[in-house]
């Protein structure tokens, strides 16, 4: 654990368990490698981009493939590691369902993408917390490479260039000037949107959006919407972004904003 978690986990020390289940799950993906699979066809994914079709929807179905197979062996390493018993169960049941076929396993990869309510497969909450890891890691060159060749303001959408889901999180530098950065819980990436807006109803109406400073949690604030009742979780800060982009390490903030009767609008990894 690093120091900057360490600290944060004492601070708060409701999100231990959530912090071991991430440390687990990131000992398990250590220890397995990905295979290398080809480039997607740039041009393509480019011009895939300037129509608002996100980079996974362009890469080829090889990686949804490998991504499948890696989920595999991760579920299976999983049961090598201590759990909470209710979690040892979910891992049963996944890896049986996963054991199936390959067909299932690319399936498996394909539902947390699209996330179709009525079809969730058995442990829908463990899969999506190991598929988009499996996710990740297997397309980790390919996001490498959109990130270095993609323009900063060519995107400005309210939802994921990579992925395509809605973020939970913003991240505005203290030093002001800089365009805002929105934060996506699945695959991790970030993008830039403009300063005043709602993200998921697009109001841009200053007087229907609020600002909610935390007087506990100065590092953060709540930006939310009036026409929509949705709302960001945003940094201030620029330090540790890994801890504090990671969602997980502010669901106490989300409790809050329920408290406070906002509506988490931005993709999630947990049920809150
Ligand atoms: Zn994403
Ligand atoms: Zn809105």
């Amino acid at each position: 654990m690093s120091s900057a978690l360490e600290q944060w986990i004492e601070s708060h020390p409701y999100l231990r368990n959530v912090a071991d289940f991430e440390q687990t799950v990131a000992a398990v993906f250590a220890k397995l490698a990905p295979p290398t699979l080809p480039m997607p066809d740039w041009k393509q994914v480019f011009a895939g981009c300037g129509e608002g079709i996100p980079l996974l929807g362009s890469v080829p179905g090889e990686y949804s493939a490998a991504a499948g197979e890696l989920l595999l062996t991760a579920c299976t390493e999983l049961l090598n590691h201590p759990l909470p018993e209710p979690l040892t169960a979910s891992a049963k049941s996944l890896l049986q369902h996963l054991q199936a076929s390959q067909e299932i396993r690319t399936a498996a990869i394909e539902w947390v993408q699209v996330g179709d309510p009525e079809n969730a497969p058995p442990a829908a909450g463990l899969l999506r917390v190991l598929a988009w890891e499996a996710i990740r890691r297997t397309t980790a060159p390919v996001l490498k490479s959109y990130a270095e060749q993609r323009k900063e303001d060519e995107w400005m959408r309210g939802y994921c260039p990579v992925c395509g889901a809605v973020p939970p999180m913003a991240q505005v530098l203290p030093e002001g000037g800089q365009p805002r950065q929105l934060v996506c819980c699945y695959c991790h990436s970030s993008w830039q949107f403009r300063r005043i807006g709602c993200p998921f109803c697009g109001n841009d109406d200053q007087n229907q959006l609020a600002v909610f400073t935390i007087e506990e949690e100065p590092l953060f604030r709540l930006d939310s919407c009036h026409e929509c009742n949705g709302y960001l979780k945003t940094y201030l800060g620029n330090g540790d972004l890994e801890l504090h982009l990671s969602d997980w390490s502010t669901l106490h903030l989300d409790v809050l904003a329920k408290e406070n009767h906002l509506e988490r609008k931005g993709a999630s990894l947990f049920e809150i």
